[in-house]
């Protein structure tokens, strides 16, 4: 029996969770920075939420709302300065995973006012980073619950994470609720995220006792979900979004244990160069991860099917129709550069079914 884990963020959810559980926030200081991409924090009715909790509680606050899907390093870096000019005690994250991912991100970079750039990377910085608390948006990431930052190196363009017990939320308020404005296709690949991570999990060397039981709880309503949105083309309603956030909370909880497999990894050279958004980035590699499932643990795709109650043929037809990416041509020379990044070793892949190589992700992209 192994249930080694840790998570120390507070997760209050449910209806009005910010609203009936302000007072949380009174710990916290009494100047804010709210980060927030264009658009999601202000349809999801997150940020009025957030505002009124502020003029109630004496709070004053900037809002910062230039975070980018898939978060560049300098957005953040810049982001960091506002919230030292303001002298800002904490930060406030709204909205999917970019704008979380990004806060993580600020909250290091406000208190390290030398750090460069991308010395982000390297952990190089001695203060502890601003106290965050986030507001999920979408039903994807479970970054609300990972010690994870999924940044776009800006030097590079590379996607790369950082993570680490400091780059947790102190609280993160889950209400279903604000992800209900979201379209059909942010719906559709946000659930696959979550999918793929309980999938991921579920597989990776790393699964212990605990990350199963909270693989094995998402992975039955998100695909139910799937069943519905791949029959329907339309959003389902508030009850299965709800259950469908839930679900990706869960899935964040089993990746924070376990970390995700090569799919994440090959995804998001899909996501740099295609465009591709990255729930649907991961599951474009699902019939290859289902393949390796298949012939180096038999008994994770028995786990699958028992939980989906769907034979293997069913479950990449699901998913393939859901993520429905055209097919792309990557030139073998891309390919080679793309493979230069996992020359030095790359977690992802150690811990997939079979484990993986550069080889195997070699063919995985030309396949594409
Ligand atoms: P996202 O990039 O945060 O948002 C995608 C799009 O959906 C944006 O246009 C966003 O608008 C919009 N949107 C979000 N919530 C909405 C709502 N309620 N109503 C209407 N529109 C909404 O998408 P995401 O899939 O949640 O996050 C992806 C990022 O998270 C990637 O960078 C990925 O690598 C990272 N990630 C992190 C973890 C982790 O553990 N930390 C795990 C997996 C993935 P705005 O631009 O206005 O916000
Ligand atoms: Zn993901």
């Amino acid at each position: 029996m192994n249930i080694t884990s840790y998570m120390p963020t507070r997760i209050i959810s449910g209806k009005n969770a910010l609203t009936n559980n302000k007072e949380e926030l009174k710990a916290l200081g009494t100047r804010c920075l709210i980060v927030t991409g264009g658009s999601s924090a202000i349809l999801s009715k997150a940020l009025d939420d957030i505002t009124k909790v502020f003029l109630s509680l004496d709070i004053s606050f900037s809002i910062f709302n230039k975070i980018e899907q898939n978060p560049q390093t300098v957005t953040c870096h810049r982001a960091g300065e506002e919230a030292r000019e303001i002298k800002a005690d904490f930060l406030v994250g709204i909205g999917g995973g970019s704008p979380l991912d990004a806060t993580k991100a600020i909250a290091i970079y406000a208190a390290n006012e030398d750090l460069k750039v991308s010395d982000i990377y390297n952990r190089k910085y001695n203060k502890m980073p601003l106290p965050v608390v986030l507001i999920g948006t979408t039903a994807g990431t479970g970054s609300e619950v990972t010690s994870v930052s999924v940044l776009t190196d800006s030097n590079t363009g590379f996607k790369r994470s950082i993570s680490g017990n400091d780059c947790y939320a102190k609280i993160s308020y889950c209400d279903p609720k604000y992800t209900f404005s979201m379209p059909y296709s942010v719906t559709v690949s946000t659930a696959l995220d979550a999918f793929a991570h309980a999938v991921e999990s579920l597989a990776a060397a790393t699964s212990n006792e605990m990350s199963k039981l909270y693989a094995e709880k998402a992975i039955p309503v998100l695909f139910d979900a799937f069943r519905y949105l791949d029959k329907s083309n339309t959003l389902p309603n508030n009850e299965m979004r709800e259950a469908i956030y839930y679900a990706s909370i869960f899935a964040g909880l089993a990746i924070n244990i376990t970390g995700t497999c090569f799919p994440h990894s090959l995804g998001y050279v899909l996501t740099e160069d295609f465009n591709i958004p990255h729930g649907k980035a991961c599951t474009a590699f699902f019939p290859l991860l289902l393949e390796r499932i298949k012939k180096f643990r038999p008994d994770c795709l028995q786990d699958l099917m028992r939980l989906t109650k769907a034979d293997e043929n069913e479950i990449i037809s699901v998913v393939n129709c859901l993520t429905d990416i055209e097919s792309i041509a990557i030139k073998e020379d891309s390919i080679k550069e793309y493979c230069l990044r996992w020359e030095g070793g790359n977690k992802n892949f150690n811990k997939s079914p079979g484990g993986f190589c550069i080889e195997d992700a070699k063919k995985a992209l030309l396949s594409i």
